[in-house]
């Protein structure tokens, strides 16, 4: 149904953006047939970088006139494939539209391109003792656009929530041109539908953010972590639903387990406090009171030793702290690095069924004899449940994995969760949606999509079943 992107085609985005921002060289191409999603891969015709609204307003009444797809791309750094040109097309890139706009200290507003780096927006907000608390894993690859479009979470969702919960306004282009603005400077605002927070997940399927208005918060002044190893993996993993009971809420609660750890180290080559220990919580605790900080700290303390934690080790300054969250950081690329060939998913369930979550894990890892490794962001019921393929030929490994996508499916709904929680359902989880949302959450998504999208050229095959 699609048209393809010939000469005419290519000398049209070439006017709008200039001819070094049109590639259709193999070399150059080969950065932008995948994103992070292990074993997806798809060419696109073209890549076209922009750097301005009105540009990427004339791609978009170019495509949708012609019908070409586009398949808005930041830092190409997902976990579902939605940056990914499974239709062809154009992959329409927002990494040159990078530019901090302004930050507004009377506000406590920062006004930002969906290009700049989500680590560099914290480096410059904490320059002037600001704080943007989102912090995907991937922050210092990741972009604000990818953020905003996969609503992207991240440890400190624990206490501080969500991109969702930080944006108050933005700047859309339509897939037939127009531009729009949703919200503003405006920490309250009824007036009419949210499209602002449609906007937020709907993975570039519904219109292509071009400027994005965070509020921010002042920056805590201080901040401890601490690294609590357990011989149980089922202990650490109720420590984290006790922790919540008693009415703390720390910064970050991250959980791994051994085999992680040690694959961590594997790829760092540095060697890890309590390597094997069966499971090992990481949790921040952050503020600007000392005397608050000690007490949120031996409450947690408490509640680990209790739940038979080996030890508690205290990270207060700046270089071991740092080491710490860096292996934390690494854990996808150390899992890649020791098993390239897997598969991750992204649950959420309610956060004090963890250890039942986990529990089940382990079962279906036996049922179904694979290796599963688990990790993630414990603290908001998330888990990265990560199959590996290991030494199972193909044919096993293609034939093994859908059964046990859908018993982890299953295991979540059952307790009230859902299939994704922050990494989207792009193109690697839409056959599922139905089976999560039902057929009526389905079919309203479908009209929303039609009402944005009529030509379904904005990033198609992704989400919708
Ligand atoms: C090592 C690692 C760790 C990670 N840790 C986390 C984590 O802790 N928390 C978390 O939430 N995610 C995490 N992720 C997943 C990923 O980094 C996030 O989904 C991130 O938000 C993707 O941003 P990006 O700029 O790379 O987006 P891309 O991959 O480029 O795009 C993602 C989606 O956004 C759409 N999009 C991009 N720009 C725009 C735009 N301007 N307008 C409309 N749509 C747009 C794309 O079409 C696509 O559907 C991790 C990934 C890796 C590799």
């Amino acid at each position: 149904m699609y048209k393809k992107v010939d000469s005419e085609i290519l000398a049209q985005l070439r006017a709008i953006v200039g001819g070094e921002n049109v590639i259709v060289d193999g070399e150059a191409l080969e950065p932008y047939t995948h994103d992070e999603t292990v074993g997806l891969r798809a060419d696109p015709e073209v890549v076209v970088k922009v750097e301005t609204t009105e540009q990427v307003s004339r791609i978009m009444k170019l495509a949708d006139r012609e019908l070409i797809p586009v398949v808005p791309r930041a830092g190409g750094q997902g976990l579902s494939g939605g940056a990914v040109a499974t239709c062809g097309g154009i992959i329409l890139s927002v990494e040159k539209m990078n530019r901090i706009l302004e930050i507004d200290r009377d506000n406590l507003m920062v006004t930002v391109e969906p290009g700049v780096i989500t680590g560099d927006l914290h480096r410059a907000v904490e320059a002037e003792g600001l704080f943007y608390p989102p912090d995907p894993a991937s922050l210092d690859s990741c972009c604000i656009g990818g953020n905003i479009a996969e609503g992207a979470g991240g440890p400190r969702a624990v206490k501080y929530g969500t991109t969702k919960d930080y944006a108050c306004g933005l700047e859309a282009v339509l897939p037939n041109g127009e531009v729009f603005q949703a919200g503003g400077k405006l920490v309250k605002d009824v007036t009419g539908y949210s499209l602002l927070q449609l906007l937020i997940g709907s993975e570039g399927t519904l219109a292509v953010v071009t400027k994005i208005i965070f509020r921010l918060l002042p920056l805590p002044k201080l901040r401890v972590d601490l690294l609590v190893p357990y011989d149980n993996f089922g202990a650490a993993a109720k420590t984290v639903s006790d922790i919540i009971k008693r009415r703390v809420v720390p910064t970050a609660i991250e959980f791994m387990e051994r085999d992680i750890v040690q694959a961590c180290e594997a790829l760092t080559e540095e060697r890890a406090p309590y390597r094997d220990a069966a499971a090992q919580l990481l949790i921040t605790i952050d503020g600007n009171h000392q005397e608050q900080i000690d007490a949120d700290m031996e409450t947690v303390a408490e509640v680990c030793l209790d739940n038979g934690a080996l030890d508690v080790l205290v990270a207060r300054d700046r270089p071991t702290r740092d080491r710490l969250w860096k292996a934390r950081r690494l854990i996808i690329e150390a899992i890649n690095h020791a098993c390239p060939i897997n598969h991750m998913e992204d649950v959420v369930v309610p956060r004090s069924q963890i250890p039942e979550l986990l529990e089940g894990m382990e079962q279906i890892a036996a049922q179904h004899d694979v290796r599963i490794w688990n990790f993630g962001h414990t603290g908001d019921g998330n888990v990265h449940v990560t199959i590996l393929k290991d030494d199972l030929d193909e044919d096993t490994w293609t034939a093994v994995v859908p059964p046990v996508r859908e018993a982890i499916y299953e295991l979540a709904l059952s307790m009230g969760g859902q299939l994704t929680a922050e990494h989207g359902i792009g193109a690697t989880r839409r056959e599922y949606l139905t089976m999560a949302l039902g057929e009526t959450q389905v079919e309203m998504m479908r009209r929303i999509k039609q009402a944005f999208d009529p030509h379904k050229i904005l990033n198609p095959a992704k989400i919708l079943p």
